[in-house]
């Protein structure tokens, strides 16, 4: 690996936030015991927010973006890490504050890698990247609340985005019926291929909110927050469980207590940036467990460096389907 790299930078301009391809050397990297050549990034809709300047994403100006990455290890001064090996990088605020997977060398710490599962090529765990590990996170989630298939059917929103379609896959999996929420009609033969039952169309949730509406799932992934979560909430089944991770409709949650006080329902926030590694771990070791690559191969496209800034504008206008991995 030569130590110059192609890499994306993004610099604060007056005008707000520019995009450069730029060439690099490991010199330019940020601080790390672990250096990385990356093979693979995605886009999550963190990145779009971040490469679009959306949202106030990126903390450290210029900045390589992209939060996810995964490749194999040229240098480590970790005690656990050694050239060679085979790393996933998601979170710790890579791509945000820390320069992150959008280039062909990452340096980072090694507290922060995950092994690629030995059942895996580094290809497929960025097919999964951080939108899939958090679809497991919030299964997992579920499952502690004892959320059992045989409860009834869990809803998944979002569901042709990244999270919903590993969610309905896993899920499917694992004997679940799941239904999927969608504003796409036209996905409903690649939601039933993944292993949705029901395709309900996301407007169902987006009008106003009752504090208890007639209850119909065990549980639900939640990928929109807003008032689609508050509407998921009062269609809950007595003793059921949301998990919550995202915010593709909106921050805010106008809902009422009556689903929690009345019905006993949980609502479990799950944050996949800081999550230790003992958690990691595990939501990586049951993905190469309980996901269909086949599905996973299905629901994924793969892009290039150049593509980045297009595909970054598509997932925030809620155009992408499934996952774009961008290979370096
Ligand atoms: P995607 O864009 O791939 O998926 C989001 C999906 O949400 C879209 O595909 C669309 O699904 C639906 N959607 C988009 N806009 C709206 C809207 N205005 N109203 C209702 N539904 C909408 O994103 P990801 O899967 O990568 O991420 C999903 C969410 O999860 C994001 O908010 C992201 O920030 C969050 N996230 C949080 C993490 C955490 O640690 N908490 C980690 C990873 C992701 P459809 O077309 O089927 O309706």
């Amino acid at each position: 690996m030569s130590s110059q790299f192609r890499a994306i930078l993004v610099s604060k301009t007056e005008k707000g936030q520019k995009l450069d391809f730029v060439t690099l050397g490991e010199a330019d990297l940020m601080p790390g015991d672990v250096t990385v050549a990356v093979e693979h990034s995605t886009v999550n809709y963190k990145d779009g927010l971040a490469v679009t300047g959306r949202a106030p994403i990126i903390r450290h100006y210029p900045l390589i973006p992209g939060i996810d990455f995964a490749g194999t290890v040229v240098e480590s001064g970790h005690r656990l890490i050694k050239a060679g090996d085979k790393v996933i990088l998601n979170g710790w605020g890579v791509g945000e504050g820390h320069h992150g997977g959008y280039a062909g060398l990452a340096r980072v710490k090694g507290d922060w890698l995950v092994a690629v599962p030995d059942t895996m090529t580094t290809a497929q765990t960025m097919a999964i990247g951080t939108a899939g590990y958090t679809a497991m996170l919030c299964i997992i989630a579920l499952e502690r609340q004892g959320v059992k298939p045989e409860d009834g059917e869990i809803l998944v929103t979002g569901a042709a985005g990244g999270v919903g379609s590993i969610a309905i896959a896993v899920l499917s999996k694992l004997g679940y019926k799941v239904a999927a929420s969608t504003g796409r009609p036209e996905e409903e033969a690649f939601l039933k291929s993944l292993g949705a039952s029901t395709i309900i169309d996301r407007n169902e949730f987006s009008g106003p909110v009752k504090a208890l509406a007639k209850a119909r799932f065990a549980g639900a992934v939640d990928a929109v927050g807003s008032t689609t979560l508050a509407n998921v909430l009062s269609q809950i089944l007595p003793e059921g469980a949301v998990a919550a991770c995202g915010l593709a409709q909106g921050m805010d949650l106008p809902a009422s207590v009556a689903p929690f006080i009345l019905r006993g329902v949980k609502l479990i926030g799950i944050n996949s940036v800081t999550a230790a590694l003992t958690r990691r771990v595990e939501a990586w070791s049951r993905l190469a467990h309980d996901l269909d690559m086949t599905k996973l191969k299905e629901l994924t496209s793969h892009a290039k460096l150049d593509d980045v800034a297009a595909l970054a504008a598509d997932i925030i206008a809620g155009k992408i389907r499934g996952r774009v991995v961008i290979d370096l």
